[in-house]
């Protein structure tokens, strides 16, 4: 049986019940000593880091060091975050598993994948089409169900879909994205990486009329690309844009 077919069995087992594929240990390695030490406790989330495989989200030149306490290059000049990061903003979310999420960043779809296992279903948006369609592809392989990829500008959020219980951002933008603090539902989480060269890691919560905010944890992202650099936004019609 291939690595991705035992996979569809982890996940479909709801992470624990199904066959292991031979990264098992690795995983149960990375969980124990770079996130449960660390101080995630969130038994979900942990519980997804041991399920979701790692490796089929890195090219198969990078497979060996998927489980490494380290981000890795996913191609187009982007990474796919830190174990421990990935697990620590996904504990911030408090998620319980019926909330409708909000992803800028897709990237490989990893963290989509981990978001997906935690929560109702899962919107996430990427500006790099190559990667989106990548992305696409190895979730469905994986058969995640609960997601929805559109290839854009994330800083406009996906207004159809709003109101969001969380939102997770994996690229770092220097200021918050006003659009996405909107499409919080009244007492959503957000978890965004903010700054330019320093970035913090910072968590917001809607509250009553308006937000707080909190920076949990210095961070190194990639940058927030688009319209939030002030590039222009594209003409709405699709068909129009060229
Ligand atoms: N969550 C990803 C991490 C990818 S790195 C993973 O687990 O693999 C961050 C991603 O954000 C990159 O793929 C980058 O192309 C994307 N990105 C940067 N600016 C963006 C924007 N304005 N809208 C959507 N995606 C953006």
């Amino acid at each position: 049986m291939s690595a991705a077919l035992a996979a569809i069995g982890v996940l479909v087992a709801g992470g624990c019940r199904g066959p292991a594929d031979s990264m098992q240990a690795k995983r149960n390695d990375m969980v124990e000593r770079q996130i449960a030490a660390r101080g995630v406790r969130d038994p979900r989330v942990l519980e997804a880091m041991r399920a979701v495989p790692r490796h089929l989200f890195v090219s198969p030149a990078e497979a060996d060091s998927a489980y490494d306490d380290r981000p890795l290059p996913i191609g187009s000049g982007q990474t796919i975050s830190q174990p421990y990061v990935v697990a620590f903003m996904a504990e911030q979310l408090r998620l319980t598993g019926k909330e409708k999420v909000l992803e800028i960043g897709t990237g490989s779809g990893y963290s989509t994948a981990i978001l997906a296992s935690l929560a109702g279903k899962v919107y996430s948006i990427e500006i790099r089409p190559e990667l989106s369609l990548e992305a696409k592809e190895r979730l469905l392989k994986l058969g995640v169900k609960n997601v929805e990829l559109r290839a854009a500008d994330g800083y406009r959020g996906w207004p159809e879909q709003a109101p969001f219980d969380a939102i997770l951002v994996t690229a770092a933008p220097e200021k918050v994205p006003p659009p996405l603090l909107e499409q919080l539902s009244a007492s959503g989480r957000m978890v965004i990486p903010v700054g330019a060269f320093y970035q913090e890691l910072k968590v917001i919560k809607r509250q009553g009329g308006g937000y707080t905010e909190k920076s949990v944890l210095p961070v190194r992202f990639v940058p927030f690309v688009g319209e939030a650099e002030g590039v222009p936004p594209p003409p709405r019609d699709p068909a129009t844009a060229r």
